[in-house]
């Protein structure tokens, strides 16, 4: 299978192998790698997935996508990375919150946050790319990130052969635990930097070094590449379609639904990423219904959805859900190119770069509202969901989760489809403690985490997770802070 970018049809090579786009991260165009057509999926792999355990079945699944790769080591890539020790009880269960909603709970992992899903595996995948591809230049991943990617590309990344990785988080967009989590960061391989301002920045920032030639070549000479673990990353995502098949599995072998059932899904969206893996699944011949994109007050994205127009130029939000306090929604790119290819895709990327914002084509549009519907929560709402649902279902979701949860509800309400729906729960509860024991009535008058994570406990019966106890034991070791302009410096090591 080769992949190509979203946007330029005449770079050369037109087509790079799966290890290829894995190393690079971004197209030299600009565009995002995608794979050249898509992988059925039959009813036959639907059976032969349900016996297997979750790391089989990643297996499986990914050698779809990665066909360049060997298949025994790609299975032991994903039983190291998904491992009882690494996810312990299972990497993807699913909890029943009631007849219609099913948590899919993808945070047992290292860092209690979903980017575990795809971080543990995708340094694998590189270091691997790094050997197929010859490579004898090491690898500095540059991540921008919005509290959860950072500490989870951390964890994944940590000594790792052949890499070392710098990750960059907006001063004040992300919760002191996340700040803890990340400045305690063990490993000989890591780098962290706060920079002033909020995600886009950083992500911009980011993105600039990736295109700024100049400072490539720098690089170079001091025998490294710059590559990305960020969520455009094409090994980034496919690990992320494991787990919707992977729960559609499951919900067959627990009775909730028959082979062939169609079930919705509601994900809980930021830079696009999870959902669209969702589409992907979709898209490869999953029974999925409607794709739910649920977003906080930053409701760029339900807007896309409701009008066709992707605007922007708006005010930004800060929320309790800060993992998806997004303007630039990245992944987007891909769904315009599979719906409305390169020439488009381009065309409109330009125009957001002008404008900061572009309209689709009617048409298109169309395309767009059959497979998605977009909803969205402010804080007042996802307080009350939580609420809610710790009171009524005895289930306590975090922020982002809580938003997923009451886009779902409005979703059906709406629109009387009630089917069955994976709900993509995105982290623990206790990765945003405070917000969530304030929203069950307990609020905490201190921003001590070890408090926080004790009183969520006490308030509510429920467990403090494992990694999150023992970062508080942990030394800080990152303490810098700089401008968005010293970012390139910052990525060379200076
Ligand atoms: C990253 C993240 C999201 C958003 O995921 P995208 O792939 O960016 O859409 C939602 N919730 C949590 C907790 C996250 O960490």
């Amino acid at each position: 299978m080769n992949y190509r970018s979203t946007r330029d049809t005449s770079i050369t090579p037109a087509f790079v192998s799966s290890a290829e786009a894995i190393k690079k991260g971004l197209a030299p165009d600009g565009g995002l790698y995608m794979p050249e057509m898509l992988p059925k999926l039959s009813s036959m792999d639907i059976a032969a997935l349900r016996p297997l355990s979750y790391a089989r079945r990643a297996s499986y699944i990914l050698s779809m996508f990665l066909t360049d790769y060997d298949r025994d080591a790609l299975t032991a890539d994903c039983e190291a990375a998904y491992s009882e020790e690494k996810f312990p009880g299972g990497a993807a269960p699913i909890h029943k919150i009631d007849d219609e909603l099913m948590s899919l709970e993808l945070w047992h992992g290292p860092t209690c946050a979903f980017k575990d899903m795809a971080l543990q595996i995708m340094p694998r995948l590189l270091s691997r790319a790094l050997t197929m591809t010859g490579e004898d230049k090491k690898a500095r991943i540059l991540v921008a990130t919005s509290g959860d990617t950072g500490k989870a590309a951390l964890e994944g990344y940590r000594d790792v052969d052949g890499v070392d990785i710098t990750v960059f988080y907006p001063v004040d967009g992300v919760s002191r635990m996340q700040k803890m989590q990340m400045t305690t960061q063990e490993g000989d391989n890591v780098n962290v930097c706060a920079v002033y301002g909020n995600f886009d920045d950083a992500q911009n920032g980011v993105k600039a070094i990736f295109s700024d030639k100049s400072l490539s070549e720098r690089a170079l000479e001091d025998g490294m590449f710059f590559s990305s673990a960020n969520s455009i990353n094409w090994g980034r995502l496919a690990p992320q379609i494991v787990y919707y098949i992977s729960a559609y599995c499951d919900l067959i072998e627990n009775g909730t639904i028959s082979d062939g059932d169609e079930v919705n899904v509601c994900v809980p969206t930021g830079n696009f990423g999870n959902i669209f893996a969702a589409y992907i699944a979709r898209a490869m011949g999953l029974p999925l219904g409607r794709l739910i994109c649920a977003s906080n007050s930053n409701c760029v994205l339900t807007d896309f959805i409701k009008t066709g127009t992707y605007d922007r130029t708006r005010e930004f939000f800060k929320t309790m859900s800060p993992s998806m306090d997004i303007l630039i929604s990245s992944n987007l790119e891909r769904l315009l190119y599979v719906i409305g290819g390169a020439a488009l895709t381009s065309e409109l990327m330009e125009e957001l770069k002008k404008n900061g914002k572009y309209t689709m084509p009617e048409s298109l549009h169309k395309e767009v509202c059959e497979v998605f519907a977009g909803y969205y929560l402010d804080e007042e709402e996802t307080a009350a969901t939580i609420r809610e649902t710790f009171e009524k279902n005895g289930y306590l979701a975090d922020t982002h989760t809580a938003v997923g949860i009451g886009c779902a509800r409005k979703y059906m309400e709406e629109t009387g489809d009630r089917k069955v729906t994976i709900l993509a729960s995105t982290a623990s509860p206790y990765k945003f403690a405070a917000d969530v024991a304030e929203a069950v009535g307990h609020k905490i008058d201190s921003d001590e985490p070890a408090v926080i994570l004790n009183s969520l406990s006490e308030a509510t019966g429920t467990q403090i997770p494992a990694p999150l106890l023992k970062t508080l034991t942990l030394p800080v070791r990152f303490t810098r802070t700089v401008d968005p302009s010293e970012m390139p410096a910052v990525a060379l090591g200076k």
